[in-house]
């Protein structure tokens, strides 16, 4: 039970409870600074310039203006600021080594659950597209990693993708480069690290390569992310298929449209399936089977990444096609999946349709997709009914 003590009785749920009473950063005090020890100086959390405006709620974070508070507040600071608050407290003096050593276990749990909340909320904001606050969030992970782990700690790695991630999405390339050069020396030292990490290693690195438009370099990362995702997961993973797409996406670049168009007929052979397979508990009334790695990340990229083929297929073969029914037919399932039934229920018309016009009613795919088609329909009208029983009964 000691593993999972916080310090002051605080609790992980407090987190939430923290931001939920506190929608609005509060207010700002001055600090007196000669109220300060001799030496010490206040330094803006965002900008680390010196600042006398602290957070009134914890009175231990420093800013040198609202802006800056506020983006730390939207970043994290909303729901760390009372962990915040007993981490930089001095700590009491304790007489006995067993209470010091409860203490420092204690001080360790709570800069752990700090770390761990700054890396989901840097990822959330990455998801929602906020490079700018996923930055602060981020930043502040990687401090609490150095701090509990040492600066050369393969935990030091997922806040520096995050901070790499942020800083691309944000243009700042030389930033991200840095960051991933950091993270790629701490994984030489570690042979023996998680290749999930080496994987999102080199998709990032293939990202940055991609965005400068050095598509040599970003082919070379995005084949090493294919390599160690099909060794952790297999070859035919959705995981290893986001690789296979973003190699597609530079021979798009490239201007070599056939190698894309055959990568990206690869990702639908994988996602097809894997997204039926999810689907098939509900045609019996159950629920969408999701795998326990499906998270909002994984979700995000897969909305992108199927639109993306529906477009490239249009532009490559013509609007009604075959190969464009198959990718609208996938990205009606992936909608069937998130539960957005009745934009799934519009995609999988259009694709019936084109199979029924390209291929003839009879055909396999005209069927399958009409299975879906009347999933679909069916599960629209019972979402719609529910909402109409919750406004009656209102
Ligand atoms: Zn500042
Ligand atoms: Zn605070």
């Amino acid at each position: 039970m000691l593993r999972q003590k916080l310090l002051e009785g605080l609790t992980t749920a407090d987190a939430e409870a923290f931001a939920a009473a506190h929608p609005q950063p509060p207010k700002l005090f001055s600090h007196n600074p000669t109220a300060n020890p001799k030496g010490v100086t206040n330094n803006c959390e965002i900008c680390t310039r010196n600042s006398h405006l602290q957070c009134s709620l914890c009175k231990r974070t420093y800013y040198c203006c609202e802006e800056h508070q506020a983006m730390d507040w939207n970043s994290v600071h909303r729901k760390i600021c009372p962990f915040i608050q007993v981490l930089r407290s001095p700590s009491p003096i304790l007489s006995t080594q067993e209470q010091r050593a409860i203490r420092a276990e204690m001080v360790a749990n709570t800069k752990k659950f700090v770390l761990s909340v700054c890396q989901e909320e840097a990822q959330r904001h990455l998801n929602e597209n906020n490079p700018e606050l996923a930055h602060p969030s981020a930043l502040q992970a990687l401090r609490y990693a150095a701090d509990v782990y040492g600066n050369t700690a393969l935990e030091l790695v997922p806040p520096y993708l995050l901070l790499a991630e942020a800083n691309i999405a944000a243009e700042l390339y030389d930033k991200a480069q840095e960051h991933l050069c950091q993270a790629k020396w701490i994984l030489l030292q570690h042979p023996d690290a998680d290749p999930n990490l080496r994987s999102q290693h080199s998709r990032n690195f293939g990202r940055l390569c991609l965005a400068q438009k050095k598509y040599d370099k970003a082919l070379r990362h995005f084949s090493s992310d294919v390599y160690f995702t099909a060794q952790l997961k297999g070859p035919d993973h959705i995981q290893t298929s986001i690789g296979l797409y973003l190699i597609g996406i530079v021979f798009i670049e490239k201007a070599d449209h056939e190698s894309a168009v055959a990568l990206f007929e690869k990702v639908l052979a994988v996602w097809t399936p894997f997204l039926q397979n999810c689907l098939t508990p509900v045609f019996d009334g159950g629920k969408v089977a999701l795998p326990s790695d499906w998270d909002q990340s994984i979700q995000k990229i897969g909305q992108q990444i199927l639109k993306k083929i529906v477009q490239n297929q249009k532009e490559m073969h013509g609007a009604v096609q075959i190969a464009v029914a198959q990718a609208i037919f996938a990205e009606g399932l992936l909608n069937c999946v998130i539960g957005d039934w009745s934009n799934a229920f519009k995609l999988l018309v259009q694709a019936n349709q084109m199979f029924e016009v390209t291929a003839g009613s009879e055909h396999t795919l005209t069927r399958e997709s009409h299975r879906y088609l009347q999933l679909a329909q069916r599960m629209k009208s019972a979402s719609i009914a529910d909402d109409e029983a919750e406004l009656s009964f209102e």
